[in-house]
């Protein structure tokens, strides 16, 4: 029997395609084709035969999955990378991070998030969360946004709250500057960034940045998510003492406290989760909420592990998230995806703990999920964000299990398309969207006067510990 043609923009044909859809289909070999922005039919190479294509990409040789949903990350950061080695949480935050916020600029966190984006769309990543917390007017809120979006990238610049220091506040050793605005001016600008944003492929959502800012402006912060028709991110117990500090100033634990005031839903995004009791992990599963899994900066910082299939098993909705290049040094979810398995291994001496389906699921369809976007699988009517690896390098040979292969062997640097929306925004080694060599030239150029000014240069030094301090310089004589 005929079939009818069919035009459509971009034919993806003969790749092994990596469904993650409702079935988890693995088609060897398949086509997807794409017409607008969305997918218009999946199937086998002859099943799309009628389709007539503005341009046919051949994948012989190649995977087409789903692109990557990094659904915590800081874009602004990636100025800072490689400094704060052998830290916890606190003093990484109080001797690098923090300064490193207080003195970037406007245009210095512009060029870090340019750069961020730039790496991301290099490595399939089709979709982020970044948590911008520095600076946070308007102009630098929605520039960052914009930013994002001009090298082609989709999802949401969660704009940091901080207003005035609270009770639990002085548990940490927090700087002031961090609360520079009043809780009025914090709820005005965000509802502003929002409202700027609203219908963009980046759009802002309130990111009340911790639970230890002041519980009215968590409560606030959420009010005008609901308002706006629009998602809230803040960071939730990712280190020990963060629930220990809670319950010591408010006698409960954050995830309680959240329940309690009725925060949580499924606009609900919260960052990392760790450290979290029975009863947390039930409240955050039925409230359907997200929790953004970063199992490589949990390992850097050595916060600990998340409660991976416990949350999952309550209903979670449970994506994996990178948290920027200052504590994980790559924006590449491959590595995520890996990591996710193997602290899940390690921790629980179960080698069925987590296994590479499952990563790649919370890396696709689960991050969309978070970030509530119609993608994240290849099926019929989703947005068309993709991703395209070359299946043909040596360390993927030979390539007996695809989803192993995919999850264990390959890396950013495998992806040689990443298509967002329809748009194939990088392609055999070059953005499509920006000048790759400007955006490198001016990250490294801001990156040194930022580092100068923050008074960081410190951290700069080539070697941390002292010969003779023993393995690893656990002795503390670091030279910063
Ligand atoms: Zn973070």
């Amino acid at each position: 029997m005929n079939k009818e043609i069919k035009y459509c923009d971009i034919l993806l044909t003969n790749g092994s395609v990596v469904t993650v859809d409702d079935e988890r289909r693995v088609l060897e070999p398949g086509a997807v084709a794409v017409s607008g922005n969305r997918i218009a039919a999946v199937g086998a190479p002859e099943d799309l035969d009628h389709y007539r294509a503005a341009r046919v990409v051949d994948c012989t040789g190649k995977a087409v999955i789903p692109g990557f949903v990094d659904a915590h990350t800081h874009m602004f950061q990636s100025l800072g990378r490689g400094l704060g080695e052998g830290m916890s949480l606190y003093p990484w935050l109080s001797e690098f991070m923090w300064p490193y916020a207080q003195a970037i600029s406007t245009r210095e966190a512009w060029a870090g998030v340019r750069l961020t984006a730039l790496e991301a769309a290099r490595a399939g990543t089709t979709a982020v969360l970044d948590d911008h917390y520095a600076p946070v007017d308007l102009e630098t809120t929605v520039g960052v946004a914009r930013t994002i979006e001009e090298v082609g990238l989709r999802g949401v610049t969660a704009r940091g709250i901080y207003g005035r220091p609270a009770e639990v506040t002085r548990h940490y050793d927090i700087p002031d500057y961090l609360f520079a605005l009043t809780p009025e001016e914090e709820l005005e600008i965000t509802r502003a960034a929002v409202e700027a944003t609203a219908g963009r492929r980046v759009s802002v959502w309130p990111s009340p940045d911790g639970n230890f800012i002041e519980r009215e402006l968590i409560c606030d912060s959420v009010a005008l998510a609901h308002e706006l028709d629009v998602g809230w991110h803040i960071h939730c117990s990712a280190p020990q003492t963060d629930p220990a500090a809670y319950v010591s100033c408010y006698g409960e634990r954050p995830v309680e406290w959240m329940h309690r005031a009725g925060l949580l839903d499924e606009r609900a995004a919260l960052a990392h989760g760790v450290w979290l009791d029975d009863n947390e992990v039930a409240y955050i599963g039925e409230a359907g909420a997200g929790v953004a899994h970063c199992p490589t900066s949990n390992c850097y910082l050595a916060d600990g592990a998340i409660r991976l299939r416990d949350l999952r098993a309550a209903g979670a909705v449970v994506s994996l998230g990178t948290d920027g290049s200052a504590c994980d040094h790559r924006q590449d979810m491959f590595e995520q995806m890996k990591q996710s398995v193997f602290v899940q291994r390690l921790t629980t001496l179960d080698p069925t703990a987590s296994h590479a389906e499952e990563a790649l699921c919370l890396a696709t369809r689960e991050g969309a999920k978070y970030l509530g976007i119609d993608a994240g699988v290849i099926a019929p009517g989703k947005l068309a964000d993709l991703a395209v690896i070359d299946l043909n390098r040596v360390h993927l040979q030979p390539l007996n299990r695809l989803v192993s292969t995919l999850v264990y062997a390959a890396r950013g640097s495998d992806v040689t398309m990443t298509i967002v929306g329809g748009e194939v925004i990088y392609e055999n080694g070059a953005s499509t969207k920006v000048d790759e060599g400007e955006v490198i030239a001016e990250a490294r150029a801001r990156s040194a006067e930022l580092i100068e000014r923050a008074g960081l240069h410190g951290l700069l030094s080539p070697w941390r510990e002292r010969p003779d301090s023993g393995a690893g310089g656990a002795d503390g004589s670091s030279s910063r």
